[in-house]
């Protein structure tokens, strides 16, 4: 898998505990440029973006920063963005995220749970809400929605969270 490093200037902090965690998102933002752009705007970060083409970037080093992207969850994660406004035109119900994108995705979080020695079996957004032992555990591949409330992503147009049972981590386990 090809990674463009992208350094723009996102905030972030010294890396000091173990990466345990992967947290996934989507962008408000239809192109990794825009996203660039608001992320600094806002003063927070990811470490990856994956863009709507399967393009994969990254904007900062996951072993040595950390980035602001999962409040309590920071420290120990690592975050990965899928390119995905909501409300796109160009989608259909089924496969709201284009395939290479889908496939660039599921690739990367591989890549990085191998590097990190995180067991690769995303949990389901419903397994990870009943169970204090994997909530408490942070040895996962989980979604935003699952650990913060008010969150969605990563979903699709629908903005309900399904798209991470029914698409992502389907590709993730399927890889
Ligand atoms: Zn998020």
């Amino acid at each position: 898998m090809k990674i463009v490093r992208v350094d723009c200037g996102l905030q972030s902090s010294k890396r000091t505990k173990p990466v345990t965690c992967i947290v996934c998102h989507h962008t408000v933002t239809r192109t990794p440029e825009a996203t660039q752009r608001v992320l600094r705007a806002r003063g927070v970060s990811t470490h990856y973006e994956v863009g709507p083409d399967g393009s994969v970037y990254e904007y900062l080093d996951p072993a040595t920063r950390v980035a602001w992207h999962a409040r309590a969850w920071n420290s120990v994660s690592v975050g990965v963005d899928l390119t995905g406004p909501p409300g796109r035109t160009d989608c259909d119900p089924v496969m709201p995220y284009p395939e290479m994108q889908v496939a660039a995705f599921a690739a990367l979080v591989r890549d990085l749970a191998r590097r990190f020695g995180i067991p690769v079996e995303p949990v389901t957004v419903r397994a990870w809400k009943r169970d204090p032992i994997l909530m408490n555990a942070y040895l996962q591949i989980v979604p935003h929605s699952a650990i913060q409330r008010g969150k969605v992503d990563p979903s699709d147009w629908r903005l309900d969270g399904t798209a991470w049972d029914t698409v992502l981590r389907p590709a993730i386990l399927r890889e």
